[in-house]
This record gives structure tokens, sequence and C-alpha cells, in this order.
């Protein structure tokens, strides 16, 4: 029976950034602070709000292809700063995109 668990436990891949597709940076999101994103990144809502540009295919436009790593991390929005790795919403995203 523990044999049996652990068999199942250690299946399960490990919620990492690193082999996670980039699932989170395909949301909208928000720039509600300055924290010096780049221009060529900012897109507005309907209300005029701003938010983070995304491509015809939903990423964010600031996620390298190559990589799916964020190529503004310095300069992230908070929303993006405040995404729990290994949080619900983590999980949620991850689930959506498997
Ligand atoms: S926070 Fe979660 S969904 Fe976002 S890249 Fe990391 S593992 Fe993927
Ligand atoms: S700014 Fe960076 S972390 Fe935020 S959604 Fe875009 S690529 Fe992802």
């Amino acid at each position: 029976m523990t044999i049996a668990f652990k068999e199942i436990v250690s299946s399960v891949p490990e919620v990492s950034c690193s082999n996670c597709q980039a699932c989170c940076c395909r949301l909208e999101v928000m720039i509600i602070t300055d924290t010096g994103v780049p221009l060529q990144y900012i897109d507005y809502d309907q209300w005029g709000a701003e938010t983070m540009l995304r491509l015809d295919d939903g990423w964010c436009a600031a996620v390298d292809r190559e990589t799916l790593m964020c190529t503004i991390y310095e300069n992230r929005p908070l929303i993006c700063r405040e995404f729990e790795m290994g949080s619900y919403e983590c999980e949620d995203e991850r689930r959506d995109m498997a």
C-alpha cells in the first residue's frame, strides 16, 4: 500500500516554472503599479487601463518563445510578481493547458 502510494506520488510531475509552458503568461495581466514595463509591451483594455500586450496566440508579448521565460523579469508587473508557483491558480492554469 505504501509503495503504491509512493509510485503514484513520484509519477506526478513537480510543479515548477522550469517544467511549465509559461501557462500563467497567457492570462490578462493588468499593470496597476509602475514597475518600468517597456512601452512596446503595454496594451490598453476597453476601459483604457494598461495591460500587458498579448499576441494572437494569447501569450504575453514579453515571453521568450525559445526559453518560455519572461524577458522583462526585473520589470514585470506586480500581478506577475504575486502569482505564486504551486498556488491553486498556478495549478489551475497548468491543468487547463495540459
Ligand atoms: S507560476 Fe505556475 S503557471 Fe506560472 S510559469 Fe510558474 S509553474 Fe507555470
Ligand atoms: S510580464 Fe513576464 S511574467 Fe508577466 S505575463 Fe508577461 S512574460 Fe509572464
